[in-house]
């Protein structure tokens, strides 16, 4: 049989050999060394091949609603209250401070989270009770008021006209569905072993106030991992802050087997030991991306020799692990194999 040029080409596309056909899942942390995995960062952006974008726990590695490096945010996720997450503080510019020690600024009395859902007119995926704390500091960044987010037609279609808030409880899924596509992106929430406090500084009632004169605040539903399943074929578990907890096994891997895990490393809810037999015995992911590292875990791009990070990556078998490093796109396939953008 002759193959003509026109035929190559076709067998080309059907190959998938051209980034036009390309169906992949970009992963692009934001943090406040371009590069490198520092102390703070959190925020993690997710582009699903459909065009749905959603961010992870802004947190403090962001410049607030207006951080050109956001585009279009879709849907906002937010794992608990805690400071570094919700986004008490903010950057003080880019590259601000140290990578062991960046240089925030007191965010204001509405959060990164709310500012960028305000900014982007995002959907506020989280657990109720979260949502609507967060929904009333949205509300106070645009004017008007935030209700629940429409899943008629199996999703919430993106863009949004306004910001919503998803009405789920743990175990709850929540789906963002580009116009017209076949599928959306589902997004479940999963139980993280972690407290979910909020700072008392973004209480505004005086009874909240009178909290902080013993040391208490008040904690919005409980704090909580992601699952999240792109179109792709690709399926993230989002750890959050948590402890090593039985339901990594049960519920994250033998029901929802996720090829891929975001870990958060932070030493007061986990180990470098510890998260590993997360990864190789419970979760069992392909792929690891490290995050929420809090200490300066690379240095030009590369895990800190003696760092938590490396020790972490260093126990994990036979995986593929990567820093998340600010603003470099990582692409994975459904299998989560990194096709492009990976520095190990
Ligand atoms: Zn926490
Ligand atoms: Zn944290």
């Amino acid at each position: 049989m002759r193959i003509t040029v026109a035929g190559c080409a076709l067998l080309a596309l059907m190959l998938g050999s051209t980034s036009a056909l390309a169906q992949n899942v970009k992963v692009t942390p934001l943090g406040t060394h371009a590069g490198e995995l520092c102390d703070r960062d959190r925020a993690t952006i997710f582009e699903d091949p459909t065009g749905v974008r959603i961010l992870y726990d802004a947190g403090h590695s962001v410049m607030g609603g207006n951080d050109p490096r956001l585009g279009d945010i879709h849907a906002v996720l937010l794992s608990h209250a805690h400071g570094d997450h919700i986004g008490d503080r903010k950057m003080a510019a880019m590259g601000a401070g140290s990578c062991a020690s960046p240089q925030t600024v007191d965010a204001g009395p509405n959060s990164t989270t709310a500012e960028i859902a305000g900014a982007k007119n995002a959907a506020l995926v989280m657990v109720v009770d979260l949502s609507t704390f967060v929904a009333k500091k949205v509300e106070a960044v645009t004017g008007k008021p935030v209700g629940i987010c429409s899943q008629a037609g199996g999703g919430t279609t993106v863009p949004v006209a306004a910001p919503c808030r998803s009405n789920i409880h743990l175990g709850g899924t929540h789906v963002m569905k580009a116009p017209g596509a076949v599928r959306g992106v589902e997004i479940t929430m999963v139980f993280a072993s972690h407290a979910n406090s909020l700072p008392v500084s973004m209480l505004t009632n005086q009874d909240g106030k009178g909290l902080a004169a013993d040391g208490l605040s008040v904690s919005p539903g409980p704090a909580t991992g992601y699952v999240v399943r792109f179109t792709n074929g690709l399926v993230v578990y989002l750890s959050g802050d948590t402890g090593l907890h039985s339901e990594m096994k049960t519920i994250v891997h033998e029901y929802h087997k996720p090829n891929m895990a975001v870990m958060n490393l932070g030493p007061n809810a986990i180990t470098a030991h510890s998260a590993a037999y997360a990864v190789n015995e419970l979760v069992k992911p392909a792929t690891v991306i490290v995050s929420h590292a809090n200490e300066a875990a690379t240095s030009g791009g590369k895990f800190v020799p003696k760092s938590r990070s490396e020790a972490f990556a260093a126990l994990l078998k036979g995986r593929a692990v990567y820093p998340a490093l600010s603003g470099v796109t990582m692409e994975f396939d459904g299998s989560a194999k990194c096709v492009a953008g990976c520095r190990s």
